[in-house]
């Protein structure tokens, strides 16, 4: 049997389709769910992720509200636009794109928005849900690692899973979310004292740390899944041949970009996994679709459906 390829844009075309089905099964008083995207400041990176999930919305007929306010604010008068937010009838989910300007305090802000609108799931009230088994709404970029997972029928009873990075955003919900789906779960992160002897023994290895390459084929245990979320840019010519000798489509890039796309995972081991994730076009396509799926959810939710 050769190693599969978890393809991260097939499964996110797959969960559009059943967003946008149960959009159409709304019941008529909801009317269309509505998203309010807050954007501060001007970093390039988030300008594009806030275009993406704008765009999402339009496509599912998902409405969309955009606010910039002056990157000069401060969390005092952030938080009177969340408060405005949490009174709206017409707002299902609030997403405050981070990172935030240094003046804010991006925990008050997070813990201002109403549990039933967080469509993120950063609120600690959605991360003690979480934790607790409880109905909630969850990290995109985490649930769209269990949907990967679910939806490529990955067995996870019982299995050893090992998720690498202990973040707030993706690696410490990844390791509840596993847990919850009867996973044995080992949290490793950058105090981990001998990370290959944990790796090794990964039925199921999920990468959230943001260093290129950091896992390498003597690190996996043959037939394993890997799980990586890592997006890296690598703009050392030097890097580029040695993740990826030979590889004639990703030299033609680096030619054309000055720079490629990678995970955490050095691409030698995929010769000996039984399955991976590929960056660009694995979890990363995941991430609008299920911040879709939690803005329909919070529709839902709110309204006792
Ligand atoms: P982070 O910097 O907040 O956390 C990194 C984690 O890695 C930390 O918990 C740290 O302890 C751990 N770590 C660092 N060096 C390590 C080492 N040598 N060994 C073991 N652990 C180590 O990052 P994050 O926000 O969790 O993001 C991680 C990666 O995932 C980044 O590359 C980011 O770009 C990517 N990401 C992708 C998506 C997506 O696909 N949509 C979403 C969020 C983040």
């Amino acid at each position: 049997m050769g190693t599969r390829i978890l393809d991260g844009l097939a499964i996110a075309a797959g969960i559009r389709s059943d967003v946008s089905q149960q959009l159409q099964q709304l019941p008529e008083w909801v009317g269309s769910p509505g998203l309010a995207v807050v954007l501060v400041g001007d970093n390039s990176a988030s300008e594009i992720y806030v275009r993406n999930k704008v765009k999402a919305c339009g496509e599912l007929g998902i409405r969309s509200l955009l606010l910039r306010p002056v990157p000069t604010l401060t969390t005092d008068e952030l938080l009177v636009i969340i408060d405005e937010l949490n009174g709206r009838d017409d707002v299902d989910g609030i997403l405050v794109q981070l990172p935030l300007p240094a003046q804010i305090d991006a925990k008050r802000v997070l813990e201002a928005i109403a549990p039933a609108k967080d469509v993120d799931g950063f609120h600690p009230v959605n991360v003690g849900r979480l934790h607790t088994g409880q109905e909630c709404l969850s990290p995109c970029t985490p649930t769209g690692v269990l949907e990967i997972l679910q939806r490529s029928r990955i067995p996870l009873t019982g299995a050893e899973a090992v998720v690498v990075g202990r973040s707030d955003i993706v690696g410490k919900p990844t390791s509840a979310m596993l847990l919850r789906a009867n996973a044995t779960v080992t949290t490793c992160h950058i105090h981990t004292v001998d990370l290959p002897k944990h790796t090794r023994e990964a039925d199921i290895l999920v990468v959230a740390v943001g260093k290129p390459g950091l896992i390498t084929a003597a690190m996996v245990k043959p037939g394993a899944v890997l799980i990586d979320v890592g997006i890296n840019r690598i703009t050392n010519r030097e890097e580029l041949e040695r993740f990826f000798p030979g590889d004639a489509a990703r030299a033609a890039t680096f030619e054309k970009r000055g720079s490629v796309v990678m995970g955490d995972v050095d691409p030698a081991a995929y010769a000996v996994c039984g399955a991976y994730t590929p960056v660009p076009g694995g979890v990363g396509a995941l991430t609008i679709a299920m911040l879709m799926h939690n803005t329909v959810k919070a529709a839902r939710m709110r309204r006792g459906l």
